[in-house]
């Protein structure tokens, strides 16, 4: 089996990108093969423990404060609505859940306290504990980790160049340096990004290459096809083609060959069939549940039946690494140091997102 290589160029991954597809799926399904069980998809769900009213100017997303969605916000969940959602996500076959919070970056104080103790109840659950809450220090890391966290997401969304055309807010240096942060603890890392934003290919390898030279590579790798929702800055973006969604998500397994791709948002655009070649062509994981985070994603029940037409098994939790142990805060090595890291506010001007904050104003 080869391993996984570190050194990947944006010329190398172009050429993968645009072979014709029959043997561009030959290649991503034979990889895959070698690496995984071609039968197993990994069931996760999103649970948006705290929605709405985020600073960060992110052009695709409905839950920045500045842009006029219908997102209601909503305050930090309890550790008792979290469980009982985990216990129902269980009982339809999901083996992880993924909490995530519209935060800049973690703060030290009572709300991360409580994520904490949400983390702990869900391994306890024997489940797959998996956290995106944005950026992130060491301690912040290493208490997640001793609370029992399995995987944490942060998405580098795109290339490096194109990245600074969706975002003005937060750096793409600290992205990286936030998957550095969980890189020091056990915690795995899950980080990919969005196509149909209005990237090039070229960007669109370019995102590959930045996943892909980390070593070691992201456990988990979402590749998601932007939900054009009306009032942000990308509204009017068409939906990505599903054969840009298939050739991304091969490439991704060629690059990536141990890594866990997730075929993430966009679901609701594709068709069973488009979904089945995502499946051949490396995928192995899927959010369930009729919401990711805020957009629209087919029912359980539909991925279900979907499965079975298939033959598809769900995946069980800590196939790939064994389950982390849940240290109580009573017993934690961890304090909160009430840290206040700096996090970087390049603030380069985006015509679009200004155009979509003015037009937001304008209608309050
Ligand atoms: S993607 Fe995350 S950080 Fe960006 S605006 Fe949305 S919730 Fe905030």
């Amino acid at each position: 089996m080869m391993a996984a290589r570190h050194n990947w160029t944006k010329e190398e991954i172009l050429v993968i990108y645009n072979k014709p597809l029959m043997e561009l799926l030959y290649e991503a399904a034979t990889i895959h093969r070698l690496h995984h069980d071609p039968n197993t998809v990994q069931v996760s769900t999103l649970l948006p423990i705290k929605t709405g009213g985020c600073p960060e100017d992110c052009g695709y997303c409905p839950q920045a404060a500045r842009y006029h969605t219908n997102i209601e916000g909503n305050d930090l969940m309890s550790v008792t609505q979290v469980k009982a959602q985990a216990l129902r996500a269980k009982a339809s076959g999901s083996s992880r859940v993924c909490m995530g919070a519209a935060w800049r970056n973690v703060k030290d104080g009572e709300e991360f306290d409580q994520v904490l103790e949400m983390v702990r109840s869900i391994n306890k659950l024997d489940m797959e504990v998996c956290c995106t809450l944005g950026m992130l220090t060491e301690n912040q890391a290493k208490r997640l980790a001793e609370a029992g966290l399995y995987a944490y997401n942060h998405n580098l969304d795109s290339s490096e160049e194109y990245y600074k055309k969706v975002i003005s807010t937060r750096g793409f240096e600290d992205r990286l340096k936030t998957i550095d942060n969980v890189r020091k603890t056990n915690v795995t890392v899950c980080s990919g990004g969005i196509i149909g934003m209005g990237e090039t290919e070229e960007d669109r390898a370019g995102m590959l290459v930045a996943l892909s030279t980390l070593n070691p590579q992201p456990e988990s790798v979402p590749i998601n096809a932007l939900i054009a929702v009306e009032g942000t800055p990308l509204e009017d973006q068409k939906p990505v083609s599903i054969w840009d969604m298939v050739r991304m998500v091969a490439t991704t397994r060629i690059v990536m060959p141990e890594t866990q791709v997730r075929l993430s948002a966009g679901r609701t655009q594709m068709s069973q069939e488009g979904q089945s070649l995502c499946f051949f062509a490396g995928a192995n994981s899927i959010f369930a549940g009729d919401k990711l985070l805020t957009t629209p994603n087919p029912d359980v029940n539909e991925d279900m039946e979907l499965f079975k037409l298939l033959g598809l098994n769900t995946q069980k939790p800590f196939i790939k690494k064994i389950q982390p142990q849940t240290v109580e805060a009573k017993d934690s090595k961890y304090e909160s140091l009430g840290e206040k890291p700096k996090w970087s506010r390049p603030e380069h001007t985006i015509e679009r997102n200004e155009s979509a904050k003015e037009k937001a104003k304008s209608l309050k």
